[in-house]
Parts: C-alpha cells; structure tokens; sequence
C-alpha cells in the first residue's frame, strides 16, 4: 500500500519552501481581494501557476444553507479629496482604504457627516484597519488615526466607484489522488485583500504542501480549498454535502508566518485521529507549540465542525486571530512573515500529514510468543542503520501492541518512538507475514 514518508530532505526543502512561500506572499498581498469578484480571481490564477485548481463559480443568489451568495463587488477607485483638492484615504495607496463591499458613493459632506464612516484604530496612530461590510450595504473608508484626528472642519468629496451586481462566488480546488479515496482536507481562505499573515500565509502554505504532495505517493487522498471566509465554506459544504463522508481528517490554515509559537485548536470533542496526530507531531518536533481547546469561533473551522456537519477538522495557526496586535491592519503586512516561519508551518502540516497516513490498525499474525525475526532476515535488513536498537524496538512495540483496535497512532504515544519509524517497522514485518492491516470500519457519518 502506499503510504507517505518523509525523508531526511524534508528540513531541506522546507527552507526552500519557506523562501518559495513568502515570494507568493508578497506577489499576491497588492491584489485587491474580497469575497467575490476579480481579485480573488486573480489570486486563484495565481495559485493555478503553483498547482492546476478547479475552479467553481457559485452565481449570485444561490441559497447556502442558512446563507445566500451575495452579488459580486467590483471596485475602481475609492478616496476622499478635500475642499483643495488633495486625496487621501486612497485606494490606489493602499487597499484597506476603503470598507470592503463598499457602496458606490459619489458625494459631498461635512466632516461630521463624514465622520461616522471613518474608522481607525487610536492604539495605533499610524495604522490603517480593515473593515468589511459584505452583508449590510453600507461604506466607509480606513486610515490611520494620526490622519483621521488632524482633518480640519470643511467639505469633503466622497468617491467610491464600486458595482454590486449578479456575479459569482469564486472556489477553488484541488484534489491530489492517493490510493484510497478517504480524503485529508486542507482549507485556506483567500478573502483578504493586503494583509499576509491573515489570509495569504495560510494560502501560501497549502498551496506548496499540495504541490509537495504532487512529487509523492499517498495513501489518502487530499482536498486543498481555497475559498472566501464563510461564505466560501459554506458554499462549499452545500455542494459537496453528499460526499462529506469522504472526509477522515482536515486542517484549517491561517496566520503562520509570524513568530509566535505552532498554535494547534482541537476539533469539539478534541478527540479525533487528527487532534491526536498533530499534538503528537507538535509537542514531539516543534517545542513550545501550544493547544488550544475548540471553540465556535475563529475560522471556517466553525463551519466544518458545526453540528450539522460535524467533520473532524482542527485548525493550525500561530499566534491566533485577534490575539496580535498587526491583525486586521495594515501592519499585517509580509514584514511580519518570515521565511522559517512559513517553512516550518508547512514541515510540521507535512509531518501531521505523515503521522496520519500511518495511523492503521494491524493484527500480529504470529502473537504467540515473540517471532524469531532473524530467521526472517529482519536483523540483516537492519544492517545499514545506525539506529540499529531503535528499529527493532519499533519492531517489538508493533508487535506486541497490534491486537486489531491499537492504532501505530495509539502506539507511538505509548511509546514515544517517531511514527515514521514505527511505520517502517510496520511495513517490513508485513512483508514478512507478520502483520496485517485491519480495514478500518467505516464509521457512518452522524446526521443531524
Ligand atoms: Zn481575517
């Protein structure tokens, strides 16, 4: 069977990867992105140039669930010219300028008639926020407070030429074929327009584990989706819910290039194989990673995991949304990311990825005492290692331990060995007759 293995290349190639990521962060942050229309179009073009995704437009006016797909915002130019004529709160300068899905305005104020459309954030005088308005026409404009404060009493001229109008709903995927059809869900949005650790480092990662995943044979199957906050997820589900059986495990990606600590948040019961495969990866090979226990809040994390659907979906961040202070402004910009950051984000999704593919139960065929392993060859195959002891240890515990319903995840916790190396084990002492993998029993999907 095949089954993903990582090798001592792998520290290699996430430094390139790291390098590699920011490079596409940086491409990418300019675009004026929102959760439909041409930005986000351009980015899933982009993105394509990595790996070939399949794209799907969901016209506007299509029910979601409990959601419907709003029109689709295109945006021309948006800024604020005073009675001199100078401009500030331009678009042109910086796209959070202006209030994402903003109405098209054309108009002339005062500057208290203008002010309750104005937003900045006073902790930080030199910021500009991000604000969005997707689901309530409204408009507005974002700047740095310092600006905001020093506006003089006067007329101001208003422009923003904005379209709200039937479009459509951009998803992307793409699917890397394993040998079975139980698939490993990886989901990013790609909603923000320029900020990097928000949005763009998360896209940046999954979209380089899919194009790792490309040059190797797996096991599982993976689904990498790109799509808009929320109402992406939700389109997506809504689409695809008869095939969400097909879903044994899933990441959620976002806010990994900065330098806080490998932050994993648990799916709601905390219990499933995914949650226990990547703390096991964490707390073993990225010290100071830190858990975080579930809760309806944060990401499409909340989608996935909500009762009605209720996939087994945890989430892996850094330094959490809300919880930094660059979130949401323009000082979440690529200065903030870091090439080791975004590598070793991808490494410890790779080495996640690894840990599940050899989580399968097996049975010891000969259980009865311990087998004689050398007249199998099992001593001379072992030859060239230098961990020579660890392996057949690895050996012994896969023994000893497979009675059928002990996972090699149940295994490498209780033994604290690297589940590659008990995956090794496994794999020669099936060639030697001497394990058998159980078929999983397939779990029937829970239906609310
Ligand atoms: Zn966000």
């Amino acid at each position: 069977m095949e089954q993903l293995r990582l090798d001592d290349q792998m520290t290699a190639l996430s430094q390139a990867a790291g390098t590699s990521m920011l490079e596409l962060v940086r491409e990418l942050y300019p675009i004026m992105r929102s959760i439909t229309g041409p930005g986000l179009r351009a980015t899933v073009r982009r993105l394509s140039a990595v790996v070939p995704l399949n794209i799907t437009e969901v016209p506007t006016g299509t029910r979601v669930f409990d959601w419907t797909v709003p029109d689709e915002w295109r945006i021309e130019e948006a800024y604020i010219e005073n009675e001199s004529g100078q401009r500030f709160a331009d678009m042109r300068d910086c796209n959070l300028h202006v209030v994402n899905y903003s109405i098209p305005v054309e108009m002339t104020l005062t500057l208290s008639e203008l002010r309750p459309h104005l937003h900045s954030v006073p902790e930080h005088p030199d910021w500009v926020p991000y604000r969005t308005s997707y689901y309530q026409r409204d408009w507005g404009f974002c700047l740095a407070d310092r600006q905001l404060r020093s506006l003089p009493e006067g007329r101001y001229r208003v422009v923003i030429r904005s379209t709200l109008a039937p479009g459509s709903l951009t998803l992307a995927e793409y699917l890397h074929r394993g040998a079975i059809e139980d698939e490993i869900l990886v989901f990013a949005h790609d909603c923000h327009p320029s900020l990097a650790n928000d949005n763009l480092s998360g896209v940046a990662v999954a979209i380089h584990l899919a194009a790792f995943l490309r040059t190797r044979k797996t096991r599982y199957s993976y689904r990498f989706l790109f799509c808009p906050t929320t109402i992406g997820s939700l389109a997506w589900l809504a689409m695809n819910e008869a095939n969400l059986g097909r879903i044994r495990h899933g990441l959620v990606l976002s806010l990994l290039g900065d330098s806080g600590p490998l932050q994993y948040k648990r799916s709601p019961t905390g219990d499933r194989p995914i949650d226990r495969a990547a703390w096991y990866v964490l707390h073993r090979e990225f010290p100071g990673s830190q858990l975080r226990e579930f809760a309806p809040w944060g990401y499409d994390e909340r989608q996935f995991c909500s009762p009605g659907i209720n996939l087994p979906v945890g989430r892996l961040t850094r330094t959490p949304n809300g919880e930094f202070d660059e979130y949401h402004t323009s000082a979440d910009n690529p200065d903030l990311l870091s090439p080791t950051s975004l590598g070793e984000a991808w490494l410890a999704c790779a080495k996640i990825f690894e840990a599940l593919e050899a989580d399968r139960c097996y049975v010891n065929l000969s259980p009865k005492g311990e087998p004689q392993l050398g007249r199998r060859g099992l001593y001379q195959a072992m030859g060239g290692y230098r961990d020579i002891a660890e392996r057949q240890l690895a050996m012994l515990w896969m023994l000893n331990q497979s009675n059928g319903n002990t996972s090699v995840l149940n295994i490498a916790e209780r033994s604290n060995m690297p589940i590659g190396l008990l995956a090794d084990a496994t794999l020669a002492l099936e060639k030697a007759d001497l394990l058998s993998p159980v078929q999983p029993v397939a779990k029937p999907v829970y239906k609310w």
